[in-house]
């Protein structure tokens, strides 16, 4: 791992450069105070101080839509392949890269799924620090430290960025513009130090995970998810905006003109009704409180059995986005009580 500097005010020449040489994707401001990631522009309508996307980066390579392949009518299969050009992600923050970590595990697990590795493989990562806001909750899922899956990361400093080179991917994007990245100074070294120092002490929103996993299963009966669950709107907006909840639904279309039929698959959200619905009528988790328990105990348990850690990054996601203002922090805590 080698660390450079580089000035904040020739960001802009070495992201034009980036572009120039990948597909460069970055953070944008999309509504009043909402983000988004998209192809770059210019870099004026980059956001370097944003916290987080509406959706997150799984969309990149999980689509919330894909054609997974077509028949004709003359029963020919053709498999989506269409090649996808080399991208690199600009701005994203550790829950994110965290969150890509996970998908990668699951992704993976009982066999590789090549239609997500597909993009994944063909894409790189410029991270970008962040401070916390009322919503984060990544210090408490032990998530507000990078995940070694990064090219760049960018520490936010005064005037520069320290700039940590952890692949030959990172390594190339320095050397397409080498004269603006320089050894750091001693200075810039004790400036970062107090930065994260500082940024630990800006955490305001703690949840409290010990033994969370045996109290949740300790607590399947409780009533706190019949509370939650006359509250919940089961609108799934908490699912899709959560970077690591990857469930899919597939489905098959024909367009009788054509007489071509394409197998789909779709986000799909363990929160809605019909998730759990299969042929015969028979709903696994047909009453409310049922599946809104379903979704604490796959992020906090289930995942967690397969892979050794919990799918919630803390990024505050499903909490600023609920419109019936449920918050897990919240949640938990009532169990706990
Ligand atoms: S976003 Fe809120 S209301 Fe909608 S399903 Fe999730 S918890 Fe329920
Ligand atoms: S459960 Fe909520 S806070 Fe946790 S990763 Fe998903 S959206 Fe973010």
């Amino acid at each position: 791992m080698i660390y450079r500097t580089l000035i904040k005010k020739t960001l802009p020449r070495f992201l034009d450069t980036v572009s120039k040489n990948y597909r460069l994707i970055v953070p944008e401001q999309k509504g009043r105070e909402t983000y988004t990631f998209r192809p770059y522009s210019g870099f004026s309508n980059v956001a370097t101080e944003f916290l987080r996307t509406v959706i997150p980066p799984k969309q990149f390579f999980l689509p919330p839509k894909e054609g997974l392949f077509h028949i004709s009518g003359t029963s020919d299969i053709e498999v989506g392949t269409e090649e996808e050009p080399f991208s690199i992600i600009f701005g994203l923050h550790s829950c994110d890269l965290h969150g890509i970590d996970i998908l990668d595990k699951a992704f993976s697990y009982g066999g590789r799924d090549s239609f997500y590795w597909r993009r994944r493989e063909k894409t790189g990562f410029i991270g970008l620090s962040c401070l916390p806001d009322k919503y984060c909750l990544c210090k408490s899922m032990h998530t507000d430290f990078i995940v070694d899956i990064y090219d760049l990361f960018l520490y936010t400093l005064d005037e520069v960025y320290l700039v940590s080179v952890r692949t030959a991917l990172g390594d190339d994007m320095l050397r397409l513009c080498p004269d603006l990245f320089r050894e750091p100074t001693e200075k810039e070294i004790a400036e970062y130090k107090d930065r994260i120092e500082e940024r630990e002490s800006m955490f305001t929103r703690i949840m409290d995970i010990t033994n969370l996993a045996d109290l949740l299963t300790l607590e399947y009966k409780s009533d706190v998810w019949e509370q939650y669950s006359h509250r919940c709107l089961f609108c799934g907006s908490c699912v899709m905006v959560c970077p690591t909840c990857q469930c899919f639904d597939i489905y098959d279309s024909t367009d009788l003109l054509t007489d071509i039929t394409v197998r789909w698959r779709r986000w799909d959200a363990c929160m809605r009704k019909d998730y759990a619905l299969v042929t015969g009528g028979h709903n696994f988790r047909g009453a409310r409180p049922e599946r809104f328990r379903f979704r604490y105990l796959h992020k906090e348990i289930g995942f967690a059995e397969m892979h050794g850690k919990a799918t919630c990054t803390g990024c505050g996601r499903c909490s600023e986005t609920c419109p019936a203002g449920i918050d897990m922090v919240e949640v938990v805590r009532s169990i706990r009580e």
